[in-house]
């Protein structure tokens, strides 16, 4: 309608809640580090991230920032459009930069499932471990040369409302005939990286994200955030003069 703001807003349960938006900009005198809020849930996301982002940099808020904020609907068809979906979501309620990550898995005998479906597969109940005994069940008769799929991550960050990036990152592999090791997290076990010969599950963390999407993803976040908002500017940012 012609003069009306059609922008979605969030709904006025989460509008009224009491974290203060302006709360999160308040750095202590002297600290130039940009503040960023991860918006994710997942403890095995979390785990990565703090792994990887330099606290030199960046001054993360903790997680919890997010909790009680209610949950952004996930209804996108790629990655890309779930993860602007979280960033936008969070960034109208929290006053600071977001970091979104949509990621998943995508099996070619599988026609691309899981997918952008890859946390909601097997129904809200199901684990990790339930999630991986259905790929390896439907794959039992995929032979080895068509078992490929591939990782991908997109990290969307975003202030106030608008979308200022994205970055994308993918990691080949096939699906492995059964689970093995114990590291990461979600279908790290049953997913072969060739190259490193063994699944993500039994890479050391620092190995995984040498190779991840995620970690591709993000080195190219993290540059453009350091550019973009580095020396201090990360409380005003590109567009606020
Ligand atoms: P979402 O991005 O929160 O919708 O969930 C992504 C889902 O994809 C996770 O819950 C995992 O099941 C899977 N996933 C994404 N990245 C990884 C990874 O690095 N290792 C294993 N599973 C992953």
């Amino acid at each position: 309608m012609a003069g009306r703001d059609s922008r979605p807003r969030p709904p006025a349960r989460a509008r009224s809640r009491p974290v203060q938006p302006r709360r999160h900009l308040i750095a202590p005198e002297g600290d130039d580090r940009i503040p960023l809020l991860l918006a994710t849930r997942n403890p095995g996301k979390v785990r990565e991230f703090e792994a990887l982002i330099d606290r030199r940099v960046f001054r993360m808020l903790e997680p919890e920032v997010i909790e009680g904020l209610g949950h952004p609907v996930e209804d996108g068809r790629t990655f890309a459009d779930n993860a602007r979906k979280k960033a936008l979501f969070y960034s109208r309620l929290v006053d600071c930069l977001v970091l979104a990550d949509d990621s998943g898995l995508v099996v070619d005998a599988l026609g691309g499932e899981p997918g952008v479906r890859s946390a909601r597969l097997g129904g809200p109940h199901a684990t990790d471990e339930d999630r991986i005994r259905l790929i390896l069940r439907r794959m039992e008769h995929v032979p080895w040369e068509r078992r490929t799929a591939r990782f991908v991550c997109v990290l969307a960050v975003a202030r106030r409302g608008r979308i200022l990036e994205a970055f994308e990152g993918t990691v080949e592999g096939r699906i492995a005939l059964e689970a093995a090791g114990a590291e990461g997290f979600g279908y790290d076990p049953i997913f072969y990286h060739p190259p490193m010969d063994r699944t993500f599950a039994e890479m050391l963390p620092v190995e995984k994200h040498r190779v991840s999407h995620r970690g591709q993803a993000l080195e190219r976040a993290v540059g453009w955030l350091t550019e973009t908002f580095g020396g201090g500017a990360g409380r005003r940012g590109p567009s606020d003069g």
